[in-house]
């Protein structure tokens, strides 16, 4: 049997507890999850690309059938190279609905590749990177909201370790 894969892309700067339940949910209805990392210059990330993907690795490690990888140009062609038969979005309120219809229906025009939306759980409907940064930038406790890890690593960052 072929595996069906899915692709979970996003800028993930940092990875918070909502990317994670949207990943394990992924999972359970997908053979392999593919959470594709994009460069997004425009949103002049606080960790790099490079650092973005090691924290990712290191807080999906524990699972099977996760990869991360970056991807560059249209995630539809990213999609295709990877064989994958949907693109995942989570959708926290009808604020992210407007943007994620427009490219749900593009990228299927582009490509005939579906896009499955779910639904963010109610607990982590509130969380968004830029939020995390923002809370963590002025010294508040995100231990709540992100792995350990990345709340580490967010406080290195932001005592100027990082
Ligand atoms: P982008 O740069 O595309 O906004 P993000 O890294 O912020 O990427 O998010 C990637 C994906 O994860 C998007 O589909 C977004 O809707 C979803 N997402 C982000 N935060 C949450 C959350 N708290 N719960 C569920 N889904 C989320």
């Amino acid at each position: 049997m072929t595996e069906r894969i899915a692709i979970y892309p996003g800028t993930f700067d940092p990875i918070t507890n909502g990317h994670l339940d949207i990943i394990a949910r992924s999972r359970a209805q997908f053979d392999r999850v593919v959470v594709a990392v994009s460069q997004n210059p425009g949103k002049s990330p606080l960790f790099t690309l490079e650092e973005r993907i090691a924290i990712v690795k290191e807080v999906v490690a524990a699972h099977d059938h996760i990869d991360v990888e970056s991807f560059e140009g249209l995630l539809v062609d990213f999609a295709k190279r990877r064989g994958a038969s949907a693109l995942v979005k989570g959708l926290r309120a009808v604020t992210d609905f407007d943007y994620e219809l427009q490219m749900a229906q593009m990228n299927y025009r582009l490509s005939g590749v579906e896009t499955m939306f779910l639904v963010a759980n109610p607990v982590y409907s509130f969380l968004s990177s830029s939020l995390v940064k923002e809370v963590a930038q002025f010294g508040g406790d995100v231990d709540e909201m992100v792995p350990p890890e990345v709340a580490r690593r967010l406080r290195e960052r932001f005592r100027g370790e990082g």
